[in-house]
């Protein structure tokens, strides 16, 4: 058996900037709030892989 992961299991484009990184506070450009600036958000899948590679790295 083998498990093949997507990025798209892992990560999703961040809703509130549509992946764009920033997003609009008061007509000014900001780095996006929910997704740090990243453009992605974490899914439950990759926030469960993250937390097992920090405990075993
Ligand atoms: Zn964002």
């Amino acid at each position: 058996m083998s498990v093949i992961i997507a990025m798209d299991d892992l990560e999703l484009p961040c809703p509130n900037c549509k992946g764009e990184k920033h997003a609009f506070v008061n007509n000014k450009k900001e780095p996006c709030s929910k997704c740090d600036g990243k453009g992605v958000i974490l899914t439950a899948l990759g926030q469960t892989l993250l937390h097992f590679f920090k405990k075993h790295s």
